[in-house]
């Protein structure tokens, strides 16, 4: 990309990062070279459609060639700008963390639908990640405190700075541990989780942005349902009558997670909801009254 007798336009860097993105096997080229020349330029997309002919300054182009060459490996968009928007809000993200979903939101807004007119609402979300889910059902529902437990001390880092910047801090209390076990003694009007799901065998064939997120967000052992089978066995004593649990699963998972429910007296209703691709993505299980 040295152009010596040439200045660098937003037009010309980005027609070339475009190009250069694709050959890569970058899935969005185009839109991915934009999103990283707003965030150096700090302006909204928009600003670069009318200013294909401004120049670059030399640290702006010093800034957004460090991008590119973590782009060009891969590395999701996300990682570099250092956030992720998820429900409207901005989400702090880092390695640490699974990068949130625009699919999880079928999962927030199904929860906030459910509790809304709850007066009063305590529930626990398991695998904090960045804290997308728990934090946004709290910006979402004013009325509710949420406890949230990762085995990750660096994820709970991640999900508290994010706390602190959406307001929510005095809401929610942070655990370190696997599953339930800093929560056993707790009782709640809502279990929810998106547990790594991905079965062994599909690990290896992740696109290489996936496979800059952490392994333990995503691996989910041989058939990938391992924490759906422990989440809703230990989950049905610490769930208040009435209560529910709310899952995110895979491709092809919903109709086995559902079927857990049955080994259950206690629970009853479950339903299954689509996300925007038509999958089956989300399962709610409801404890009887
Ligand atoms: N939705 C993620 C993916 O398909 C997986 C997240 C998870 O395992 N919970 O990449």
């Amino acid at each position: 990309m040295e152009r010596p007798n040439e200045v660098w336009t937003i037009g010309s860097i980005l027609k070339w990062t475009g190009q250069y993105f694709a050959e890569k096997g970058v899935e969005s080229p185009r839109l991915d070279a934009e999103v990283l020349l707003s965030n150096v330029l700090g302006k909204e997309r928009i600003y670069l459609y009318v200013h294909f002919d401004e120049p670059l300054q030399v640290d702006e182009m010093a800034r957004y060639k460090g991008m590119i060459k973590k782009r060009a490996l891969r590395m999701p968009v996300a990682y570099i700008i250092g956030y992720k928007e998820f429900m409207g809000l901005d989400f702090a993200v880092s390695p640490a963390v699974l990068i949130p979903r625009p699919d999880t939101e079928i999962l927030v807004e199904a929860v906030i639908e459910r509790l809304k007119e709850k007066e009063s609402v305590n529930f626990v979300d398991v695998g904090t990640g960045s804290g997308a889910i728990v934090l946004s059902l709290l910006a979402n529902l004013p009325q509710a405190v949420g406890s949230t437990v990762d085995i990750s001390e660096a994820a709970i880092l991640v999900a508290k700075e994010n706390a602190e910047k959406l307001g929510v801090i005095n809401r929610v209390s942070f655990f370190h541990g696997d599953v339930y076990s800093p929560v056993k003694d707790q009782l709640f009007d809502a279990i929810i989780s998106n547990p790594p799901y991905i079965p062994d065998s599909d690990i290896e064939g992740l696109q290489p942005e996936v496979k800059c997120e952490p392994h333990g967000a995503l691996a989910g052992g041989t058939d990938g349902l391992g924490f759906y089978r422990k989440l809703v066995r230990e989950g049905v004593s610490l769930l208040n009558p009435g209560g529910f649990m709310a899952f995110e699963v895979g491709i092809h998972q919903a109709t086995a997670v559902a079927k857990l429910a049955d080994a259950f007296a206690e629970l009853g209703e479950v339903s299954i909801l689509k996300d925007y691709g038509g999958i089956e993505r989300v399962v709610i299980i409801n404890k009887r009254e």
